[in-house]
């Protein structure tokens, strides 16, 4: 590991050079949306303690794509999507959720569109604040210890950086001028305070801890009931939720000839209603209390127990959008609450 230093005077023309690594994408405002996306230009980029509303799983994981074409001689894998990138602003929430996702799409077999997309992506990592909703601290995905080739954390004047491969060094010497060795106690101690600035700042947490047993034991709750009727099984929980990553497949096929076409293959969520509809016509998962429960369940317990971390990474997209207020927020609350909540 190397942490090197640059003053902020050198972080456009860097990002500039970047562009020789890969096409660059960054959270860029569309519409007064902030969403992942290519640029042309470091200036198009954002770089904000916002999340972008939309995570960076749908530069690995696409909401919608093409898997291949086939016909009467076999198939044909499109990875027409696949090329070199650098993406830029990634907060440390979202790399974390890129390494439960790696855990998913990444295990043996690996998934072909999600892995070559990871293999040809440098994650450049940005330090945020907090936001309204960040829970980032009751999660501890605040802080990155993997998983990026260079973090910056933004300490006013200057940057620390932390290279984390050897494509983030092969970066770096893109313009080695930029970047200082010599890192001084000064720097440490502004490092130092703005992590204590940061750990002061957040407004919400919760018992994320005590959420797997709070599972195990609230299986039969009422509480599911509760939010069961309130729930609008409208699926934003799933779309918004940066580990998710559930899909469905269809088979399109050629207006011309009946047995050519393509496969599609599109984000599904849980939460809709025919997710969990079977051939014989039955419903598993009816009830949009019984669907609240399983979301609960994978997110804070059954993942944890199967990859050996929660996938509930604290963005708080699940908080800011739930037209019901029903996020991880409420659900603990009311998991731990002396009564159940009317
Ligand atoms: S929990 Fe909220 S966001 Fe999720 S499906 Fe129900 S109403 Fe929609
Ligand atoms: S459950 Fe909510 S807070 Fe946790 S990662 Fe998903 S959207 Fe973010």
């Amino acid at each position: 590991m190397r942490i090197i230093k640059m003053y902020k005077k050198f972080l456009e023309p860097f990002l500039e050079c970047l562009g020789q690594f890969g096409r660059l994408y960054a959270p860029v405002r569309k519409n007064g949306v902030l969403t992942y996306g290519p640029i042309e230009s470091i200036s198009e980029a954002v770089f904000s303690d916002e999340h972008p509303l939309i995570p960076i799983k749908k530069l690995f994981h696409p909401m919608k794509f093409d898997m291949f074409r086939f016909g009467e001689s076999g198939f044909q894998p499109d990875y027409s999507m696949v090329e070199k990138r650098v993406i830029i602003g990634v907060h440390p929430c979202e790399i974390h959720s890129l390494l439960r996702l790696d855990d998913v799409f990444m295990a043996d077999p690996p998934d072909p569109y999600y892995s070559q997309l990871r293999h040809n992506s440098a994650i450049l990592g940005f330090s945020c604040m907090p936001t309204e909703n960040s829970l980032c601290t009751s999660t501890g995905t605040d802080i990155v210890e993997e998983g990026y080739d260079l973090f910056f954390i933004d300490l006013d004047q200057f940057y620390l950086v932390w290279v984390g491969s050897s494509l983030g060094h092969d970066m770096i010497l893109c313009h080695d001028e930029f970047f200082e060795d010599e890192v001084t106690h000064e720097d440490i101690a502004k490092y130092v305070a703005w992590r204590e600035k940061r750990n002061l700042a957040f407004k919400k947490s919760f018992a994320f801890r005590n959420m797997p047993d709070l599972m195990e034991l609230s299986y039969n709750s009422e509480i599911w009931e509760q939010f069961g009727k309130k729930c609008l099984s409208c699926g934003q929980c799933s779309m918004v939720c940066p580990t998710c990553n559930c899909y469905d497949t269809t088979d399109v096929l050629d207006v011309s000839n009946k047995v050519s076409g393509r496969r599609e293959r599109m984000w599904d969520s849980c939460m809709f209603v025919d997710y969990s509809l079977v051939a014989g016509g039955h419903n598993f998962r009816a009830t949009r209390a019984d669907r609240l429960k399983l979301w609960y369940t994978h997110k804070l317990k059954t993942f944890g127990k199967e990859y050996g971390r929660p996938s509930c990474v604290g963005c708080g997209r699940c908080v800011d959008t739930c037209p019901v207020d029903i996020n991880v927020l409420t659900v603990s609350q009311a998991l731990s609450a002396r009564e159940v909540p009317k």
